[in-house]
Formats: structure tokens, sequence, C-alpha cells
């Protein structure tokens, strides 16, 4: 059977990644988590630079910074030269400066150029932002995530409170909608739909509904 490489994109705490993984399971691909390539990122600027930096400061770190993947236990895990950071790179702080540091040109080179290596041999679900648009254009199969705000605001304030993190959902849901206006307003590869991806709203989806409505479209597109 052909192999075929699998965009999914949309807004944060849609599900993308609990739909990439579904996928990756049922069709046996590995699953690419771009979104921890960018928290990695953020991460080491942290690291070294504390949360005040400039631009300039983050694109002089870049050389430093290998962000990698070790298959591990079923599970692909996000290193930092090296080091499994999967655990580190998962809190608000990471994620919102990962969303500051995804606007800078040279950071979403770097970051491209990496995703796109990876997919060369295909058989890969990958999700994030740009992957319909800009990492894989050619894509044969283009999902564009969607759920209602309320929705998404649930889903991660009870995964933060599953984690041990203090927060309210007023918190959670001021975060998500800064981080909806960085991603669709940058200037560099903003979010948007591919003409075309497929959008699907999984608002009122069951996780099983999700993932057998999804197989169906990969295995309509594996046929093709
Ligand atoms: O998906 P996740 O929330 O883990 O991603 C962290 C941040 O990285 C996002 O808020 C987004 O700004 C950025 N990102 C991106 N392009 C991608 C994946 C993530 O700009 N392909």
């Amino acid at each position: 059977m052909k192999k075929i490489i699998v965009a999914i994109d949309g807004y944060s705490a849609c599900g993308k990644s609990t739909l990439a993984k579904q996928l990756a399971q049922y069709a046996h691909y590995t699953y690419i988590d771009t979104g921890a390539m960018y928290r990695a990122i953020a991460l080491h600027v942290l690291r070294t630079l504390g949360t005040n930096y400039t631009e300039q400061d983050v694109v002089g770190l870049l050389p430093d910074c290998v962000v990698s993947f070790v298959h591990q236990d079923d599970k692909q895990l996000v290193c930092l030269n090296g080091e499994v950071v999967e655990e580190q790179i998962r809190t608000m702080e990471v994620g919102k400066v990962a969303s500051e540091i995804a606007q800078i040109k040279e950071v979403r080179q770097v970051m491209v150029k990496n995703q796109q290596q990876m997919g060369e041999q295909k058989g890969i679900v990958m999700d994030g932002r740009d992957i319909g648009t800009v990492v894989f254009p050619q894509a044969e199969l283009k999902i564009f995530l969607t759920a209602s705000v309320e929705v998404r605001v649930q889903r991660r304030y009870d995964e933060l409170l599953q984690k041990g993190v203090k927060t309210t959902m007023e918190a959670v849901k001021q975060d998500l909608l800064q981080r909806d206006f960085n991603d669709t307003h940058r200037a560099v590869d903003p979010l948007r739909k591919a003409t075309d991806a497929i959008e699907v709203d999984n608002s009122n989806m069951t996780l099983e509904e999700q993932k057998m409505y999804v197989a169906k479209l990969f295995e309509q597109c594996v046929l093709k």
C-alpha cells in the first residue's frame, strides 16, 4: 500500500495530538508533534536567557539547539541537545514562550527544514500550525481540526489539572486566546486552513467517533 503524508493543523488545544496519535497508531505511521519542537527551543531560551530576551538573542541561540525525537515504548519523545525534555516542555510558561518565538522567521526556517527531512520517507502524521500550508503543501491528506473555545478551554484545563498544575479556567482561556491571536496574526507562516484541507470540528465527537472518521478519510486517501 502506498505511503502518504498526513498533515494536521489547527488552533491550540483542539486535540490535534490526540487525533494525530490515533491515526498514526491506526496506520502504523510515525507521529511527529511539531509543537513539541517549538516548545523545546522555548525551553532552551528560558533556561539560557530567562524571560528577558530579544528576537536577536533567540536567533543567536539557534545554532546551539538540536531538536530531535527518540522512539521509546511506542512514543516519540522530544529531545533538546540529546536530553529528553518531553515533561519539561508541557508547562504554560513554555507554551507561552513557544508561541512567541514561533513568530521569528529564522526559528521557523530551521524548524520547517528539520520537519521536511523527517517526512522524506513519507509514512508520517505531523501536527502543527503550518504543516499543510508550508511544511508539506503536497501532503496527500490534510486535516484542519477545530473545536469551540469553550470545549478547548475545558480540555486544556482538565489536562493541566491532571498534571497537578494549579490554574483557573479564565487564565487558561486568556492563554489560549492569546496563542490563537499570535498564531493567526504573525507575519511568517500564520495559521490558516489550506484550501485543500478537510475541516473537522470535534467539539461534539467522542474519541472513538473521531478515530473512525479520520480512519475512513485515511483509507479513501491511500486507496486513491
Ligand atoms: O501545539 P503546541 O501548543 O504544543 O505548540 C506550541 C506553540 O508552538 C504554539 O502555540 C504555536 O505558536 C507554535 N507552533 C507553530 N507551528 C507549528 C507548531 C507549533 O507556530 N507547526
